[in-house]
């Protein structure tokens, strides 16, 4: 079997929400609460990401076989990602076999190596997760047993947001907070960084596990200076502390926090950070996006870059995507899920669903779908209508 046709679109980046029926009780705490980011030091983007964020839609990828067979992959960043597979690397795929996820993969990332970076990152993922969910289909087997799953009998999971009474009463044991304030914010934000940790950790009690993710937000010696501060809440990791190119900063943290718990890589492309980070110990979680990382040929490889430094895996927003949860299904050094709750307090978290036959947590625990390829129980015709 042969690729026949490699085609990107724009799709609805709604999608996360749009299918909820059951009133919120209060809205949701992305509605309108400040989050520490990159750009915090310039006053007028500083209050809402929103503001200097892209709004490029969400793209898909349907890759089709000589006998009519299609696997469909998700990713991000509208029109430039949408170029890169259709202008370059998708006609230079056509006739390939099918099943060569790993030579398709290498051929991905040497096509696109004179730019390379993120956005080509991006693209690749996009055809890699339609490869695999095709590669599925024709193999009629769920692609967790495909990557040597299961490990496990289903992902436990965390929540992340900032709606931690709602977490709670959806039975989930770990959550993780999205950090208010940061340099740009000087002493008082630390000091009401270390009040919003305090409050949380005096609601959820001491038997929750509690993270904290930064987003980008900081530098070294902020985070060395909170981190400090935090320690007696007992956090379980501080996450993507800095800028992602810093990888000698993140060294240095490590150096300078050598009892915190650290994890990173969510902004980080293919293998290269992950193989310097993973030789120097600057991480004890990689957290790859499997849908801009690589997709899950990448990180699969970052997965077993990651298990011979003793690292864990826990991708971004894993349990958010059909893709994720199969990853989180098969590989033995990926402890939990992420479960990103987009949506808002009172509305059951199945009602937000990416594709029709997506699983969400119940009690802090998710198992993908059985059927072939990612399960994910979507037609052409749901394809068709996601289409922007
Ligand atoms: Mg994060």
């Amino acid at each position: 079997m042969r690729v026949k046709s490699v085609r990107a679109f724009a799709i609805r980046s709604d999608l996360v929400g749009s299918g909820a029926t059951t009133p919120q009780t209060r809205p949701s705490w992305t509605n309108d609460a400040e989050v520490a980011n990159p750009m915090s030091r310039y006053p007028r983007y500083k209050r809402l990401r929103s503001t200097w964020r892209p709004q490029w839609p969400s793209v898909g990828c349907l890759v089709t076989a000589t006998d009519g067979s299609w696997g469909f992959g998700m990713t991000r960043y509208g029109s430039p990602v949408i170029d890169i597979i259709n202008e370059h690397m998708g006609p230079l795929l056509l006739d390939e076999p099918c099943m060569a996820t790993e030579k398709m993969w290498d051929m991905m990332l040497r096509i696109t190596s004179p730019y390379g970076g993120g956005l080509a990152s991006y693209a690749m993922s996009a055809v890699d997760l339609a490869l695999w969910d095709l590669k599925g289909k024709l193999l009629k087997r769920p692609v967790y047993e495909l990557i040597g799953g299961p490990a496990r009998e289903h992902i436990e999971c965390y929540a992340t947001g900032n709606d931690t009474d709602w977490h709670m009463e959806q039975g989930f044991n770990a959550t993780k907070l999205a950090c208010p304030y940061g340099p740009a914010d000087g002493v008082r934000g630390l000091a009401m960084n270390e009040e919003f940790v305090a409050g949380r950790r005096k609601l959820i009690g001491d038997s929750v596990e509690l993270m904290l993710d930064c987003w980008m937000a900081f530098d070294v010696d902020y985070t060395v200076r909170l981190a400090e501060r935090l320690r007696a809440y007992k956090l379980r990791w501080i996450e993507d502390c800095l800028m992602p190119d810093d990888l000698d900063g993140q060294a240095e943290l490590r150096r300078r926090l050598p009892m915190e718990g650290l994890a990173t890589g969510e902004h980080w492309y293919t293998l290269g950070p992950f193989a310097n980070a993973a030789a120097r110990h600057s991480a004890d979680v990689f957290q790859p996006d499997i849908g801009w990382a690589g997709g899950l040929t990448g990180c699969l490889k970052i997965a077993h870059i990651a298990e011979g430094a003793g690292i864990t895996v826990i991708p971004h927003a894993g349990v958010n995507t059909p893709y994720g949860q199969h990853f989180g299904m098969a590989i033995p050094n990926s402890p939990y899920g992420e479960y990103f709750v987009a949506s808002a307090p009172g509305v059951p978290l199945n009602e937000v669903r990416l594709t029709p036959n997506m699983q969400t947590p119940k009690n802090g625990i998710v198992r993908p779908d059985d059927s072939p390829g990612f399960g994910m129980g979507l037609t052409l015709e749901d394809i068709t209508a996601m289409c922007v």
